[in-house]
């Protein structure tokens, strides 16, 4: 049986004080005991957020990290500064730094690399644009993004992955992917691992992300292949992101 997660993603958004507010409530509203939970902040906030969540057992992650140890990486963090400051996982591959920062299949293998090595549990995303899924190209794109992958980690490390299935076009628009076509992509990127490994396929955690709310989870989430969310706007309203980790259960 797979344990749901539910992660929030606040991108770059909140503030010191809001991102408290959401820490103070995701806390005691959460219940751990049934499905686990984690938040991606932006960087400078890491370190006050695993204060704030401290004693909970909701995990807190980086939304990017350099593949370098250290050095002349102007405005970069690497992996071990991101642990210091209490992450255990680390996003890889989100849509947005494809696009927004030119982050190849290539470049996303290594950051998913780089943080297996740094004992950092990534959670990787991949999805289709809209033209590509128009065109009948989702499986094509979403085996390239995984092949990438798994060609420089081998499909074994999975067992230490968390992949999460974001279609593009649902991402930030409030058009979500209806729940049929989320199992159809999550049964399909399930069985590109059953080729390779049946134990990894049956145990690999599958997020959905795309304009999850409160009042969708528990259709999306009750899907057989559907393990959980990445979830954007709607983390950062404390009642919705509560409500989505109790539909996962
Ligand atoms: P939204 O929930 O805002 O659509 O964002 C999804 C996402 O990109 C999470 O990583």
């Amino acid at each position: 049986m797979r344990r749901p997660f539910v992660a929030a993603n606040w991108k770059m958004n909140g503030d010191l004080a809001s991102n408290a507010n959401l820490a103070q409530a995701f806390a005691a509203g959460i219940d751990t005991s049934k499905v686990d939970a984690a938040v991606f902040a932006p960087h400078v906030y890491l370190s006050a957020l695993s204060e704030q969540l401290k004693g909970s057992k909701i995990s807190v992650g980086a939304q990017t990290a350099n593949t370098a140890a250290s050095g002349a990486f102007t405005g970069e963090t690497s992996l071990s500064m991101i642990k210091e400051v209490g992450c255990t996982h680390v996003l890889t591959g989100h849509s947005e730094r494809r696009v927004m920062n030119g982050e190849t299949d290539e470049v996303v293998a290594e950051k998913t690399a780089t943080a297996l090595e740094a004992g950092i549990t990534p959670v990787f995303c991949i999805g289709e644009t809209l033209e590509e899924r128009e065109s009948g190209n989702m499986e094509a794109v979403v085996a390239r993004q995984i092949n990438a992958v798994i060609d420089r980690v081998g499909v074994e490390a999975f067992a230490n992955i968390i992949v999460a299935y974001e279609p593009v076009w649902a991402i930030g628009t409030g058009v979500t992917a209806s729940a049929e076509q989320a199992q159809e992509a999550h049964a399909f990127i399930r069985q590109l691992f059953a080729q390779k490994n049946a134990d990894v396929a049956e145990k690999l955690i599958i997020l959905y992300g795309g304009s999850m709310k409160a009042a969708n989870a528990k259709e999306l989430i009750g899907q057989p292949d559907i393990d959980g969310g990445l979830v954007g706007g709607a983390s950062m309203i404390a009642e919705e992101f509560v409500a989505i980790c109790a539909a996962a259960v």
